[in-house]
């Protein structure tokens, strides 16, 4: 089943066309990859489908749910999730808050404010309490859950803006760059963590990634767009072993 699907997708930046009818669909529970050169305009393709950059022409499906003109709340609501490449996060509150303030309680209400209108506040408020912790085991952050998120090195900011979103139970999440510029070590946790929320949780990622061992051993299908195109698609061995791969790939 495709969960997303993006339609002939235009978007201009003045008199820049960055994407040029872009076409993808994600297969619900896989892991898909995005490749291709710097300024290719994967990351913009992002912001399209998030709502948070809207699309000249074309349309975004999710869940066979037109949601190309909606704005990133409503989106998060459908349950679909962006995790932003800097993660946005308050730095002077410990993880545990930072996960408790992203939830959305039933009618999308913060839920700080939902503790004071709430006539059943104290039994949401464990529930909430139950999932952050959950997140946080998964993530492997239960024994950081409440130093102040500030301290926390690059790649652990990575984990929890993905706990972050994954406290909106959502379906499919968009990852940008998981793991750029982080080292080696908790990249590949990172990618680790996502697989695992593949298998166990039945998500569906979909991921901008320009490593290739990365893709090799963590993604089922992969789109390499070259100048707001999708010009290859495959599983990564067919797509690594087409002969214009690696000059497109290089954005030579
Ligand atoms: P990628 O993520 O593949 O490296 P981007 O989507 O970030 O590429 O950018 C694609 C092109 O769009 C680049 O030429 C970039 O300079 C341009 N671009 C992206 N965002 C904006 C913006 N908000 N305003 C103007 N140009 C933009
Ligand atoms: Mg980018």
């Amino acid at each position: 089943m495709d969960l997303l699907v993006v339609d002939r997708v235009v978007k201009n930046f003045g008199g820049l066309r960055v994407l040029n009818q872009t076409s993808l669909t994600v297969k619900k529970g896989t892991v898909t990859a995005l490749v291709g050169p710097n300024g290719s305009g994967k990351s913009t393709l992002f912001n399209v489908i998030y709502g948070l950059a809207p699309a000249d022409e074309g349309e975004v499906y999710f869940q066979g749910k037109k949601i190309t003109r909606y704005p990133p709340y409503r989106i998060y609501r459908e349950g679909l999730a962006l995790a932003f490449q800097l993660p946005r996060l308050f730095d002077q509150l410990p993880i545990l808050d930072n996960l408790l303030l992203a939830a959305p309680v039933n009618s999308g209400e913060n839920p700080i404010r939902a503790l004071f209108t709430r006539p059943r506040w104290q039994e949401e408020e464990r529930a909430l309490a139950r999932q952050a912790y959950e997140v946080l085991e998964l993530l492997e952050l239960t024994p950081l859950a409440l130093r102040p998120t500030g301290q926390l090195s690059g790649g652990q900011r990575k984990l929890v803006e993905i706990g972050r979103v994954l406290m909106a139970k959502p379906e499919m999440i968009l990852v940008d760059e998981p793991a750029a510029g982080i080292n080696p070590v908790l990249a590949r946790k990172i990618y680790a963590t996502l697989k695992k929320l593949q298998q166990e949780k039945g998500l569906t990622l979909f991921i901008i990634e320009h490593r290739l061992e990365v893709l090799f051993d963590f993604a089922d299908y992969v789109y390499l767009m070259d100048a707001g195109r999708v010009v290859l698609e495959g599983t990564p061995e067919e797509v690594l072993a087409h002969p214009d791969f690696y000059t497109i790939y290089a954005g030579e």
